[in-house]
Parts: C-alpha cells; sequence; structure tokens
C-alpha cells in the first residue's frame, strides 16, 4: 500500500485541539508518556516470545533509547518492543480509546476553561497526543514483531494523518518530534538539550525496569601533559530501573510514588494514598497499591474490572490480573510482585492458584483497614475517597460476605441527622439513647423520596435517628437481616416498628374505639393487605402501608422482578 491521507476520529480531533492549544500546564510529562508507551511495548514483546516460540524477535537487548540533535531540533524515542502493525498504528493512535468516545464527547463539550479541560485530561488520559503540546510535526516509523513491512505515520497535529509503508523498519516503534521553540514561560523546555532530558528521566521514569539510553558526548583528559581534552561519545543509562515496590516505604518520596502510579494507572492524578506490603513466609511477595484521587470515567462500566498488574520476581507477566482483587475494589491500582509463581503463569492456571487466593485475601484486608483508616484519621480525604468510589466499595455488602462487617464498618450512610454529612455507623450508634438497641433504617429510591415518606414521621417526631438509604445495594444487604455491633438493622417501613414498646392503658382503649373500623376496613381490604393495624408512627399522614417483617420492601421486589426472578 503506497501513501494515504487519514482523518482522525472527531472525538481525537477534538481531544488534539485541546493539546495543541496547550492546557495542560506541564508539558514535559509528553517524555513520560512515550516512555511509558516504550516500556509497555517491550513488556508485551519479552511476554509474547515466550508464550509464541515461533515468533521472529531480537529480545536479547531491549531498552528505550533518546536521541536529541540539535538544528533542526528535534529528539527521537524509540524502542525494541512489540512494535504496530499498519492496521494498530490506525486503530490505536487515530482514536480514543472506543469505550470513552461517548463520555469523551460530552465532557468535552461541557469543558469551558483550562482548569476544567485539565482535570478532563486527568481523567482520559492523553498519553501519545500529549506529544503536540512541545512538537509541530511528529513523524512515527514501527514495525511490529513478526512481520517484515513497517509503518511510518506523520503528522502536525491538525486534522490528518499520512499513513506509508516503510521496507527496512527496524523491529519496535520509534518517534521522532520536530521539536517546537522553547518558551520557556510556557513551560517548553529544551527537549533537544541532553541535560534537561536526564533530569526528565530521573524524575518522572526513574523507576522504569527497562534501561533508558542516551549517547552523551563527554570531555576526555589529554593524554600527556599541555594537551587539548578530548570528546567522546560515551552510552549512558539515564535510570535506576529500581522497583519501587521492592523499596520501603521511606526510602522512596511521594513524587517517585505519583509518578509510578501514573505510569502503571494511565491515569493522570496523584494517588490518595500508597499501601506498599512485603509477605514473607509461605509465600513471599511484595505489593503496592493506590488508592486514586478520581474515579475514572468508565468506573460503572460493566467490561471494567480491576487491573492490578502482576510481575513474577520482577519480571511483568500482565497489566490487568482480575484474580488479585474483588470487582468492588477495582478502583485499586498497583503492583504485586510474586515469588514463588511460574513465569509461564497463564489465566487459568492464575484462577485456581492458591498463592494467587491467599494474596488476595491479604490485599483485600489491608485495602479495606486502609479505608478504615482514613475514615478514623483523615476525614477530608475519606470524603474525597468516599466521593469517588463509596458506590463501588458498597458492592462489596452483596459481594464480600467475608468481609461484610469490615465493609460496613469502613462505610458512611446518609442519615436523619445530618443533611449534609454522611455518618458511620460507629457515630449513629454513639449518637443513640441507651435504651436504643436497634439501628432504623428505610430504603428508596433518593433521599427525598424517602424523607417525604409518612413512614418516618413518628420517627422525626420523637427524635429517632433513621439512615436514609438509596443506592441499589442498599436494598439486598439490607434484606440479608444484618447485624452492627450487636444491633439488629430496622426497617421503619416493615413491621411493629417499635417507637413505644409498651401498650399503655390509653392504647387499649384507643384499640377498643377503634375496633369496629379496623374489621371493617379489614374486610373492604382483603386483596390487598394482610392486616390493618392502628397505628403510633404516623403523626400527619392518615395511613401508610407496611411490610411484614419478614417480607420484601417494594424496592427488593422491583428489583428481583427486574432481573427476571
Ligand atoms: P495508553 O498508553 O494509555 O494505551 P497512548 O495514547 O499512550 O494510550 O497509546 C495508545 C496505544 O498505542 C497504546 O495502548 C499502544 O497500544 C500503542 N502504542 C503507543 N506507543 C507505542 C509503542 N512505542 N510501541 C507499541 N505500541 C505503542
Ligand atoms: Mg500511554
Amino acid at each position: 500500500m503506497s501513501s494515504q491521507v487519514h482523518e482522525f476520529q472527531a472525538e481525537a480531533r477534538q481531544l488534539l485541539d485541546l493539546v495543541v492549544h496547550s492546557i495542560y500546564s506541564n508539558k514535559d510529562s509528553f517524555l513520560r508518556e512515550l516512555i511509558s508507551n516504550a516500556s509497555d511495548a517491550l513488556d508485551k514483546l519479552r511476554l509474547e516470545t515466550l508464550r509464541d516460540k515461533e515468533l521472529v524477535a531480537d529480545t536479547t537487548d531491549l531498552h528505550v533509547r533518546l536521541t536529541p540533535a540539535a538544528e533542526p531540533r528535534t529528539l527521537t524515542v524509540s524502542d525494541n518492543g512489540i512494535g504496530m502493525s499498519r492496521d494498530e498504528v490506525i486503530e490505536l493512535i487515530g482514536t480514543v480509546a472506543k469505550s470513552g468516545t461517548a463520555q469523551l464527547r460530552q465532557a468535552l463539550s461541557e469543558a469551558g476553561d483550562a482548569s476544567s479541560s485539565e482535570e478532563l485530561i486527568g481523567q482520559f488520559g492523553i498519553g501519545f497526543y500529549s506529544v503536540f503540546m512541545v512538537a509541530d510535526r511528529v513523524s512515527m516509523v514501527t514495525r511490529k514483531a513478526g512481520e517484515s513491512v513497517g509503518t511510518r505515520w506523520e503528522s502536525t497535529g491538525d486534522g490528518t494523518y499520512t499513513i506509508d509503508d516503510v521496507a527496512d523498519a527496524p523491529q519496535g516503534t520509534s518517534i521522532t518530534l520536530s521539536l517546537k521553540p522553547v518558551d520557556v514561560e510556557n513551560a517548553v523546555h529544551d527537549y533537544a538539550d541532553p541535560q534537561v532530558l536526564r533530569g526528565l528521566v530521573k524524575r518522572y521514569s526513574d523507576f522504569i525496569a527497562w534501561p533508558i539510553r542516551m549517547t552523551e558526548t563527554v570531555s576526555v583528559p589529554a593524554e600527556e601533559e599541555g594537551g587539548e581534552p578530548t570528546t567522546e561519545e560515551a552510552d549512558a543509562t539515564l535510570n535506576s530501573q529500581k522497583a519501587l515496590w521492592a523499596k520501603n516505604k521511606d526510602e522512596v518520596s511521594e513524587e517517585e510514588y505519583t509518578e509510578f502510579y501514573r505510569h502503571i494507572s494511565h491515569n493522570w492524578d496523584s494517588p490518595l494514598e500508597v499501601i506498599s506490603l512485603h509477605a514473607e513466609g509461605t509465600f513471599e511477595y511484595q505489593a503496592l497499591l493506590f488508592l486514586p484521587t478520581q474515579a475514572p470515567f468508565d468506573m460503572f462500566m460493566r467490561e471494567r474490572s480491576s487491573s492490578l498488574h502482576l510481575y513474577v520476581r520482577r519480571v511483568f507477566i500482565m497489566d490487568d490480573c482480575p484474580e488479585l482483587m474483588p470487582e468492588y475494589l477495582r478502583f485499586v491500582q498497583g503492583v504485586v510482585d510474586a515469588n514463588d509463581l511460574s513465569l509461564n503463569v497463564s489465566r487459568e492456571i492464575l484462577q485456581q492458584d492458591r498463592q494467587i487466593r491467599a494474596i488476595r485475601r491479604r490485599l483485600v484486608k489491608k485495602v479495606i483497614g486502609t479505608v478504615q483508616e482514613l475514615q478514623d484519621r483523615k476525614p477530608e480525604d475519606y470524603a474525597t475517597f468516599w466521593s469517588a468510589f463509596g458506590k463501588v466499595f458498597k458492592e462489596g455488602l452483596v459481594n464480600d460476605p467475608d468481609n461484610f462487617q469490615a465493609v460496613l464498618k469502613a462505610s458512611v450512610f446518609e442519615t436523619t441527622h445530618s443533611a449534609t454529612e454522611p455518618t458511620s455507623l460507629a457515630d449513629y450508634v454513639a449518637r443513640c439513647p441507651a435504651d436504643q438497641k436497634v439501628i432504623y433504617y428505610m430504603t428508596g429510591e433518593s433521599r427525598q423520596q424517602i424523607e417525604h415518606s409518612p413512614h418516618l414521621e413518628g420517627f422525626r417526631a420523637k427524635g429517632i435517628e433513621v439512615l436514609l438509604l438509596s443506592d441499589p445495594v442498599d436494598e439486598l444487604w439490607t434484606s440479608q437481616m444484618p447485624e452492627f455491633d450487636d444491633r439488629q438493622f430496622v426497617s421503619v417501613a416493615k413491621g411493629e416498628a417499635a417507637l413505644d414498646d409498651e401498650d399503655t392503658d390509653e392504647d387499649t382503649e384507643r384499640d377498643a374505639e377503634f375496633a369496629g373500623l379496623l374489621e371493617w376496613l379489614t374486610g373492604v381490604l382483603d386483596q390487598d393487605v394482610s392486616a390493618t393495624r392502628l397505628s403510633k408512627r404516623l403523626t400527619d399522614s392518615a395511613a401508610c402501608l407496611v411490610g411484614d417483617t419478614f417480607s420484601m420492601s417494594p424496592q427488593l421486589e422491583k428489583l428481583y422482578r427486574a432481573s427476571g426472578q
């Protein structure tokens, strides 16, 4: 195939436009994105050759290389990794990740100013496109491992790009940026300067496991006295390649953790909390986990599962290992490095593996414990966490019976006590009058709807606090008769919500007075209700419907009906 001009997909063009007009203040980060992609490509090639013995590829010296040049100023970032086929180039570079397009389009049209665009980038990540913050022309040559013909892709970041075949392309991918003029005021540094590059690699990409090399000119002292010093070209490795997860927490700076988090998660926000774990004993492994600050845009999509990276003795195995984290903790990002697994471990094996299961149990406890600690010690961070991930976290109340109590304790719930601050159960219990031995709650579709319910009237009148539960999972876990701190959960919409246990003489009189009416009502409503009772829970309304203590709530009935049961 010869040279072809293609148009970027509409969403990609919008994103590019955003990038070129440089809403993102940190232009340096383009280098991190390119190195990160190169590193992924090297990981993929190494894995592919392990799996596919027929694949013809050279894996003897996998590395990333930076080649700066003056006049004209260019920077080339190359790797000898997996590379891309022509179709992949069009698919991967010409479009924005498919699942996100609708959301992206909407978000873009809503993003008015620079700061909201920046936030947007935090959620979507612009990855490769970030090159157009610093380059006015980009040329990429790539050849997929195992294929003979390569592809050249070129664009100036406007609406189109060209694609050509390249007969003699080396293995891997090489990306050359024609650099924009230095503009320090707008944070565009001299990316053709080896010292600048060295500094950026140290700062953003030091932990990358593959060597990042650059040829540097070093001065060599003269051999004989009085002679002129000469210069010599020497290859230098710019990164220390140290695995952050193998280090102790106090040896790693916050910035290093942040960069690593961004590398593995492809997110642009900063982690809210870092969890480092070094397990010894039967199963030895190290884990480095992050709670993000922002929810990614696809948090609630079906196909999204947890994506912890799995390493075996420092060797990258896969970047999404759902076996390591249950779905309700799918927001957790990080790395697990297991000592005793085989490098050839397959997904099928992982699903059965005792070691993986043991690791997962421990990680889950650790994550819930960390959330609990945030709740106890860092209320602001906890509030950030809860508004981003609370709904997902609460899925654990239904899906993880083993950790039910821990998840319950680390959660917060809307309550009649405050219109704005959700409450933990511990706080609810602390506020309870001494003689209240249960936790009152009511479920419904929204706080507003619940608050209008006549069921609440008597409780409100007596100043009794009620939890207002409106997430879909709330129906499910509350229907399982849970307890917290030896207290039963009691729905105010069911049974004899004992506002006052003792029947007084007055009540007995009242019962007698209305006996005839009740009998008549029971007859009239025979088909629709199982009994009619005088109620003490109402203050303003004349009547309300209540479910049996052991029956399904109307919302739960709806849920079951919706799922076809
Ligand atoms: P992300 O890395 O988050 O997927 P990018 O925009 O950085 O998004 O890259 C898009 C895709 O292009 C990558 O997922 C990868 O498949 C492909 N890609 C980018 N750079 C390279 C490279 N150096 N080698 C091979 N594939 C690459
Ligand atoms: Mg990337």
